[in-house]
């Protein structure tokens, strides 16, 4: 890994407006707009593993596909290897897209059913035009299935044909065949049996290994970001909340929302350091997201201010950034684990 940024995010928003129902159109409501990412700033180094955590709903699958544009942002800057992609034309960016790719959570989903394997895995080849005739295509993508795991003789069959993890090594075969060089993986081993995740994650470290790729891992379970990741960054509602190096945010969370992750880890409460921090209601909705701050809501440490004031991000360990107006009271959700 480099220090070199590949990857720069700033500023990115993400707002989707909502048409009202006919009823609602009826009753004269307007359009409504949702913030699903909110100002975010990040960079990823090249060769770097940034793991992006949080909630179901908080905009961490958004945030991936509007780095790539697969939803076009809102406002904001992405630059990847010193280009603005954000500015570039549409034949511009899909040339881009051969660098950057994605793995999908729900592989079944995400593959054409009525394909073989040979048409989906091969489809990016024909896109950039990288493979001159038919022959090729399926030599490159019969080799690219032996590096997924998959064999060569396996070209011909079809989705259903095959389990839930050998359809993700799939995914992940069809977005490493171009080539990239930086990969968002959409919660890539969510949707799979536990007994599974565990090798696809090890494909992943393998590949990047062998490919020198780069990537945005996006997960809801701290133990994976954990154990994968370089940097972390915890997203809640819309917004990164807090982010650094994944050894200084995970022994030592200075945001009560990762605080409150953390405690859920189910290694940390045989050992006596810490107790489950159970957050009170459910992730407030971004249609009507709260003032302030918006964990506020459900914080075991709220004030008065977190209720009027934004916090602003603050440096607090090299690398280590928190937002949150408590930060120099040193608090700690996690009992007996000093923050
Ligand atoms: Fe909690 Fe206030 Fe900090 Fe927000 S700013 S995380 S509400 S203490």
């Amino acid at each position: 890994m480099t220090s070199d940024p590949l990857l720069k995010v700033s500023n990115l928003t993400k707002t989707y407006t909502g048409s009202p129902s006919v009823i609602g159109r009826l009753l004269g409501r307007k359009p409504v707009n949702v913030r699903a990412v909110s100002d975010v700033s990040l960079t990823v180094a090249r060769g770097e593993i940034l793991g992006l955590i949080g909630e179901s709903g908080c905009g961490k699958s958004t945030l991936g596909r509007a780095i790539l544009r697969l939803h076009e942002p809102s406002s904001g800057r992405v630059e990847f290897a010193g280009t603005d992609v954000t500015a570039l034309s549409a034949p511009d960016m899909k040339a881009m897209r051969r660098r950057m790719q994605i793995i999908f959570q729900d592989p079944y989903a995400s593959l054409n059913p009525r394909r073989t394997v040979s048409d989906i895995v091969g489809l990016p080849l024909q896109l950039h035009g990288l493979a001159q005739s038919r022959s090729e295509l399926r030599d490159k993508v019969a080799m690219m299935l032996e590096k997924v795991g998959l064999k060569a003789g396996q070209l011909d069959r079809y989705p259903h044909q095959f389990s839930g993890g050998q359809r993700q090594r799939i995914g992940i075969a069809r977005a490493l065949i171009s080539n990239p060089e930086f990969v968002v993986c959409d919660e890539p081993v969510s949707a799979l049996d536990v007994s599974i995740q565990a090798q696809i994650i090890q494909l992943l470290q393998d590949l990047k290994r062998e490919f020198q790729l780069t990537y945005l891992f996006i997960s809801h379970d701290i133990s994976v970001i954990g154990y994968l990741s370089d940097r972390v960054a915890v997203m809640y509602l819309g917004e990164i909340v807090e982010m650094g190096p994944v050894d200084s945010v995970l022994s030592r969370p200075r945001h009560p929302y990762t605080q409150s992750l953390m405690s859920a880890v189910p290694e940390i409460e045989p050992s006596g350091k810490a107790q489950r921090v159970r957050l009170t209601g459910d992730l407030p909705s971004p249609l009507n997201p709260p003032a302030g701050c918006k964990f506020h809501t459900r914080c075991p440490l709220a004030t008065d201010i977190c209720r009027v004031r934004k916090p602003v991000t603050e440096t607090v360990a090299q690398g280590h950034t928190a937002a949150c107006h408590r930060l120099d009271e040193n608090l700690s959700l996690l009992e007996g684990a000093s923050a």
